[in-house]
């Protein structure tokens, strides 16, 4: 589970059992990786609109435009969709591959889960 994955879960977990938000916020942070602190504190104001259920507001519009702009996010082929690099050949059978590394792929998810839990999408109950 992603840092971001665990901090959506605790809150959802706490929206559950009737917790208020601003107890529910430091349960979800605690022992997240440090490295997603300065960025989850500078979200939280977006991560309480999700927790109430609020409508986005225009930051997290702006998230979602850059996260859903289909000009950036449509990968070249070739290249990493997380990084642009060229990717390694092609396997001989399976699915065609997206990213040049595992953790090009694990980076690419935790951002896909950033934006949408930046850009209000509901926090799962
Ligand atoms: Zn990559």
């Amino acid at each position: 589970m992603t840092a971001l994955e665990l901090v959506r879960t605790r809150l959802a977990e706490s929206r559950t059992a009737g917790l208020p938000f601003e107890v529910a916020w430091p349960i979800a942070l605690h022992g997240v990786d440090a490295a997603w602190g300065p960025v989850l504190e500078d979200t939280a104001d977006e991560w309480r609109a999700a927790f109430e259920n609020r409508p986005p507001n225009c930051r997290l519009l702006a998230l979602r435009s850059i996260g859903e702009d289909p000009d950036r996010s449509q990968p070249v082929d070739g290249e990493c969709e997380h990084c642009g690099r060229p990717l390694p050949a092609p396997a001989v059978r399976g699915p065609r591959r997206r990213y040049c590394t595992a953790r090009c792929r694990r980076d690419a998810h935790v951002l896909r889960s950033g934006v949408a839990a930046a850009h209000g999408r509901r926090i799962a109950a």
